[in-house]
């Protein structure tokens, strides 16, 4: 993060355990954000907070911090023999369970702290296994941890803290009975500290936050993600379907981009479009829904690492993952809804720095651009290069897809509904 995207306040002038101090040091982390320094000032003094802040700001350390303080001076009172987390974290979706664990295992690297992660689709009988074996912050996603609880694997009785991230996402995922379940197997509001983070603090978000925190919660909320996408050079291209592919390949072969991603509508769409920066010479893969948990993280770790220099990703990977250093972000295709168009390019220009976006306006979804740009409030400008100059002569077409199923009709349905079928 740039110093310009920090605040003044130091985590040296909190009053935090030496413990973290030294693993904040480790990480470099001298100044708070300004999501951090709204929020630990209030949660060391005990408050419970609900904060607007989307990922990218600092919020995971923040919740992190403030966990792991109270753990650190108000030692455990689970009983001898079954295992009882001081601290339960829970997050909608694998990913972003997964990075608030790299995240708890970096800040808390000297605190001694026994830390897990559990979620479904992968590792059922381990992560059993590493409950199983004591552990102080449980962090995981719904479904697995209600499994495990109901099955006794662990107890809620001694929770001292809970956080709830992306509140806002568990309802949109249907998550929020379950939610509710395991907050009313926890101790009662009063007797525990409730962090919650929501990219809105919606109706829906604060009537939760009411039911199952103290009274005095404090709401924090800090600039929305719409000003880091004013970080983001924006631009746009008119292409006909036809050109799209042919264009995506020519502008990666000129951009420098060190780690692009290719926003997709839809999951055969980024299958297509895999194959035809393959077919062109670059390592790509793709990022959605379908694909396996193990082979996700996988993924995500080699693009992390530039391993993997493409990832090709429907919008299951544009929400709360914190991918550093992306330095391009292509929407293959506009998205339906403009929220998702500003979710998307804030993948880049996260944290601080600066980023490209450049957006492929096509025949079948040009018809988003005007409530995309109501909604960031400007004009996309368009590149300047046109798209014939851009496509190259050695394009080499790839493969089609095998034909589904349910393709059968469709072609015929679209037509009716969005102009031309797509040719990619
Ligand atoms: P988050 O919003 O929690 O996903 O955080 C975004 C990223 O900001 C984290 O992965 C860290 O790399 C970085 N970060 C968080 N807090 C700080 C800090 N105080 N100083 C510098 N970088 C930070």
């Amino acid at each position: 993060m740039k110093p310009d995207h920090l605040s003044d306040l130091t985590f040296a002038s909190l009053d935090l355990h030496p413990r973290l101090l030294s693993g904040l040091a480790k990480l470099g982390y001298e100044h708070c954000t300004p999501i951090q320094a709204a929020c630990l000032p209030m949660a060391l003094a005990g408050k419970d907070l609900a904060g607007q802040a989307q990922t990218g700001t600092g919020k995971t350390a923040a919740f992190l911090l403030a966990t792991m303080q109270h753990l650190l001076t108000h030692p455990p009172k689970g009983p001898e023999g079954v295992p009882a987390p001081g601290a339960f974290i829970l997050a909608p979706t694998r990913e972003l369970a997964v990075q608030i664990y790299n995240d708890a295992r970096q800040l808390g690297v000297d605190t001694g702290l026994k830390m897990t992660v559990c979620y479904g689709g992968a590792g059922y009988e381990q992560q059993r296994a590493e409950i199983e074996g004591g552990v102080d912050i449980l962090i995981g996603t719904p479904g697995r941890l209600i499994d495990f609880f109901k099955q006794k694997t662990f107890t809620l009785s001694y929770v001292e803290c809970m956080v709830l991230d992306e509140a806002d996402r568990m309802f949109d995922l249907g998550f929020i009975d379950d939610i509710r379940y395991l907050l009313h197997k926890m101790p009662k509001p009063a007797e525990r500290k409730s962090y919650l983070f929501s990219a809105t603090l919606s109706h829906r978000v604060l009537e939760l936050a009411f039911e199952h925190m103290k009274p005095n919660v404090e709401k924090v909320e800090i600039e929305p993600e719409q000003v880091t996408a004013e970080r983001v050079k924006q631009q746009m291209v008119h292409v006909s379907n036809h050109d799209k592919l042919p264009l995506l390949v020519g502008l990666l072969r000129s951009l420098e981009a060190t780690r692009t991603m290719v926003f997709v509508n839809t999951k055969r769409g980024c299958e297509m479009v895999e194959r035809a920066l393959v077919k062109n010479g670059f390592t790509a893969a793709t990022l959605s829904g379908d694909v396996a948990q193990t082979r996700r993280l996988k993924l995500l770790q080699d693009f992390k690492d530039g391993k993997l220099p493409i990832l090709v990703a429907t919008d299951v990977a544009a929400r709360g993952l914190h991918i550093t250093g992306v330095s391009h972000v292509i929407n293959f295709d506009l998205p339906n809804e403009a929220a998702d168009y500003v979710h998307r390019i804030g993948r880049t220009a996260r944290a601080g720095s600066t980023g490209d976006a450049i957006s492929f306006v096509c025949e079948s979804h040009a018809y988003s651009l005007p409530e995309i740009e109501h909604y960031i409030g400007m004009k996309v400008p368009q590149l300047e290069a046109t798209v014939e100059s851009m496509k190259p002569a050695d394009y080499l077409v790839p493969e089609r897809l095998p034909r589904r199923e349910d393709d059968k009709g469709g072609r015929h349905h679209n037509r009716q509904r969005r102009g031309p079928p797509r040719r990619y």
